[in-house]
């Protein structure tokens, strides 16, 4: 028998205790629509929803794919439903005696606030208000609902869907509504409530003589118009400019189109005893398990949101203090409290998570108009997430899964009181390198941020670029800010491993350092001395001092008791980037493994690196092998007490050294003091020493003689390390602690730099163990992979290494040919043009660069199958490039001390995204 094909279903009712959707059908029915029906028509909750229905997603597609028509069955669909609203109602829409007014309202599969459009009070026209006035008995509210129609509609449906370009770019809404303002002016009337009802009725005929004048055409009176305009022109504003450019930022597909959600209007601007208003099942400012939320009395939802007069608190503890004054609606409606209290919980205990939650009381009757996941900050996320875990209302992977991974940010570092931010317009953008926030006065030489620093002053360093001669000036800086460099130039890299603010390649402002100012696009003029604020985590600048909130991690319980979930859940390790104790002890506070990079050449820059700096220096410029044994003799001193207190504080983790790695010229002084003295210790002219300096330059420092290309050129170099490695590591066992040194070459392409590198220390291994008196010294010896050549042939570099660390900083470099210092001249138009989706220096480009880590892992596992392997480039902090290290079964990541809890988060992520968290 041929089936008969049922025409498609394109309308869902909900109401009365019934819905024909649910709550999992937000891709048919949009986020809006789903959750109407699951508070409608879910035998837990049938919550008092004025009935409604929702005309699904596949609509919006139609109307897309067909010139902008509907599906033939639309009509008759619609017309049953809203039969259905008007039974549940008693009321018939377009009726004059009795007439139902509905909202027209948008609902996305995702929540895109304020993006599209609303029309309310639809139905009304010059006979139905009559009916409305009957009903009612409130001839005042029946005129008000009228003159916001006829705005709405102006606005919504006839101009913008219209295609109607505003004349001078004042659109109709803002003509209508100085109509309304210069009544308000001359009457001295401070709120649109104290207009009189003929005040009213004059605005109403006044508007719509104005809308056909400007727009050329009347206002429709056929309430059957007015619904399938507004439809038409919720459907036209999915593909308006601002929805258009949201979903390009937030990434949602233009294909999944929107739903319309046609639903009963209940009032909450009928007189004293109505009310509107916005809550929260739990406070979304610091995740307290206590309700919180506004309200107004006699208002709309839209009067909230406009912000024109100050919301009123729920309870007392809702109270702030704008509006501490104000009377609570646990107060003046105490029912109608208690019904939405009781609901709240309900929600929130069928949900499972905090809900947002939008309510109208029409005259004392409480009415549900919407809910669903609210948003929250970091803070209050982790509070949440916990809390919810302790109620049993969750499981431990749901809670891990509350918390996105960077929002651990907010809780490691002050932020700018985000009041005054929403409140200052930024001068200035860049990329958003070192996160938190912080305030200073403007600097321009690391010298003035030392001498500012050391008065007492909190200073900003605003630079071109950093350079290691600037440590010691970034180090004094509460934030740092350049006009060049990427998200590794050395800026980013120095402040991140700090946790310091910084803001890179802000190609906004131009430093002009002869009169020690810039100047930012929009015009702003700053000289030395004046406030900055940065936000890190955003890459803005403001101009002056903005407060700071500060957050003390040991006394977070929520976070504390996350962290014991996530780390009962990941498998990934998590180290730390390192070379201080200091450093060192930071992260081991935050939860690190280990160390899984000690770049050595670090103790040369900054505060106490004066006389280990003369000694390199002199190393570096000595012309024999036995000049440069005599100063590497003495800067040994140095290395060794460098590795060994770290070593100490790190208490048995492993720690991995890595050999010196940057080109020599690096070090090399500048100004001609420091040439002197030098030229004097070496027993040279000064014009030698020039030629000396001279000679170290290179074209390409960064694929030049540096990393491993250092050892094998100078092998006394690694032995003075390795030697310095073994003795402290000695020492520290034989004080009875514990340590565990890995030894790791850096910038290797081929296996026979290992090998190289490998006879030289095995023989300083023999040599310290007799000299200690010790049958052995627990290490084990690797490598970076950082060159492709040396991911291609890990399989070989892996029968000499014990490990391989792949730093993907160098890595990405050299898989694009992006110069890592340079990447702030074309990078930000490549993101800009979505040449590239992210910044590669920060996030695993897992397509290329990724391929050669897993290629490269693989293939060392082939050959040495329990190979340690991790990754300690920039990229170990980011959350979704750890989830990739975990899918390719890497053993650890290893990051920047303040990133520590972010990658231990993502990595239970990744744990349980891939179905192997416990
Ligand atoms: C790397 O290249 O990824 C790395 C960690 O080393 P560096 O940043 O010191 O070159
Ligand atoms: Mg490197």
């Amino acid at each position: 028998m041929a089936q008969i094909k049922k025409a498609a279903k394109y309308v869902y009712y909900f109401g009365g205790g019934k819905a024909d959707g649910n709550e999992s059908m937000k891709n048919l029915l949009g986020g809006k629509g789903a959750n109407l029906a699951e508070m409608a028509g879910h035998p837990k909750l049938r919550l008092p929803v004025p009935p409604g229905f929702t005309l699904t997603t596949e609509v919006c597609t139609y109307y897309y794919n067909n010139k902008k028509k509907y599906p033939a069955v639309l009509d008759a669909q619609l017309k049953k439903a809203l039969a259905a609203v008007e039974k549940e109602m008693g009321k018939k829409f377009g009726d004059v005696n009795n007439p139902l007014l509905v909202s027209v309202r948008s609902g996305a599969r995702k929540s895109m606030p304020g993006m599209m459009e609303t029309v309310l009070d639809i139905g009304l026209n010059e006979k139905t208000i009559e009916g409305v006035i009957n009903q009612s008995g409130d001839a005042r509210f029946a005129y008000d609902a009228y003159r916001r129609l006829i705005m709405m509609y102006a606005d919504v449906v006839m101009e913008k869907a219209g295609g109607i370009e505003p004349k001078g770019g004042k659109g109709i809404r803002k003509v209508l509504d100085e109509k309304l303002e210069k009544i308000k002016h001359k009457k001295g009337y401070k709120f649109d409530t104290d207009l009189t009802i003929n005040e009213l009725k004059a605005l109403v005929k006044d508007f719509k003589a104005t809308v056909l004048k400007v727009l050329g055409k009347p206002f429709p009176d056929d309430p059957y118009e007015q619904l399938w305009g507004s439809i038409g022109a919720v459907f036209s504003s999915w593909m308006g400019k601002r929805a258009c450019e949201y979903r390009r930022i937030e990434k949602i597909p233009d294909e999944w189109g929107t739903a319309v959600n046609v639903q009963a209007m209940v009032f909450g601007n009928m007189g004293d005893s109505s009310a509107t208003g916005v809550a929260f099942t739990r406070n979304p400012g610091n995740g307290e398990n206590k309700f919180y939320g506004e309200y107004l009395v006699n208002a709309q939802g839209e009067d909230v949101v406009a912000g024109i007069r100050t919301p009123a608190p729920v309870n007392e503890y809702s109270k702030n203090d704008q509006s501490r004054h104000l009377p609570t609606l646990e107060f003046i409606m105490p029912v109608a409290y208690k019904q939405l209290f009781d609901i709240q919980r309900r929600l929130e205990k069928h949900y499972k998570d905090m809900q947002d939650i939008e309510f109208t009381i029409e005259k004392g009757t409480l009415f549900m108009l919407q809910c669903r996941i609210g948003k929250r900050n970091g803070v209050a996320a982790v509070k949440m997430a916990s809390d919810m875990y302790n109620e049993k209302l969750i499981d431990a992977k749901t809670a891990i899964k509350r918390v996105a991974p960077n929002q651990l940010v907010e809780l490691l570092l002050p932020m700018l009181d985000p009041k005054e931010q929403a409140a200052t317009k930024a001068i200035a953008k860049g990329l958003p390198a070192g996160p938190g926030g912080a305030k200073g006065r403007v600097v321009f030489t690391s010298n003035d941020a030392v001498e500012w620093a050391a008065k007492g002053e909190k200073v900003i360093l605003v630079r071109e670029e950093t350079s290691p001669e600037d440590v010691d000036g970034m180090h004094k800086s509460q934030a740092i800010l350049t006009t060049k460099g990427g998200m590794t130039s050395h800026a980013a890299l120095v402040a991140r491993g700090w946790g310091k603010c910084c803001i890179v390649g802000c190609a906004d402002i131009e430093i002009h350092i002869e009169t020690k100012s810039f100047k930012a696009n929009d015009g702003t003029f700053i000289k030395e001395g004046d406030w900055l604020s940065l936000d890190g985590t955003k890459g803005l600048v403001y101009l002056g001092s903005m407060g700071l909130v500060d957050i003390d991690l040991d006394k977070n319980l929520a976070y504390k008791n996350l962290m014991k979930l996530v780390n009962k859940t990941r498998t990934l390790k998590v180290r730390t980037n390192a070379e201080t104790p200091e450093d060192a002890a930071h992260a081991m506070k935050f939860g690190a493994e280990g160390i899984g990079l000690f770049r050595t050449e670090h103790m040369f820059y900054g505060e106490g690196s004066e006389q280990p700096l003369f000694l390199l220096r002199k190393m570096i410029m000595s012309k024999t092998e036995p000049e440069r044994r005599k100063a590497l003799n003495d800067l040994f001193v140095f290395v060794k007490k460098d590795i060994k207190d770290t070593m100490e504080v790190m208490k048995g983790y492993p720690v991995t050294i890595r050999l010196l790695d940057p080109p020599l010229h690096e070090f090399v002084p500048h100004d001609v003091s420091k040439l002197q003295e030098l030229s004097k210790e070496l027993g040279i002219s000064l014009s030698m020493l020039r030629r000396r300096v001279l000679a170290l330059h290179e074209n390409n420092p960064m694929l030049g003689h540096r990393g491993v290309r250092l050892g094998v050129s100078y092998p006394e170099i690694t032995e003075m390390q390795v030697r310095a490695i073994f003795e402290a590591t000695a020492e520290i066992l034989k004080s009875g602690k514990k340590a565990f040194p890995e030894i790791m070459v850096p910038v290797t392409c081929i296996e026979n730099e290992l090998i190289h590198q490998k006879i030289i220390v095995d023989r300083v291994y023999k040599e310290v163990c007799d000299s200690k008196k010790m049958k052995k010294i627990p290490y084990l010896y690797g490598t970076m992979i950082e060159i492709p050549r040396a991911a291609i042939k890990a399989d070989k570099m892996a029968e000499i290494a014990d490990f391989f660390s792949f730093g993907t900083n160098d890595l990405t470099q050299m898989s694009f040919g992006f110069s890592r210092d340079d990447v702030g001249g074309f990078l930000p138009k490549y993101m800009d043009l979505k040449v590239l989706p992210d910044d590669p220096f920060q996030t695993i480009d897992q397509d290329g660069v990724g391929e050669l880590v897993k290629l490269g892992t693989d293939r060392g596992r082939k050959t040495k199958p329990n190979l340690k392997v991790g990754i300690c480039g920039e990229h170990g902090g980011d959350a979704e490039s750890v989830k990739f290290f975990h899918r390719v079964g890497m053993n650890y990541v290893s990051c920047s001390p303040f990133r520590v809890p972010i990658a231990l988060l993502a990595a239970a992520h990744a744990a349980i995204e891939s179905g192997k968290g416990k």
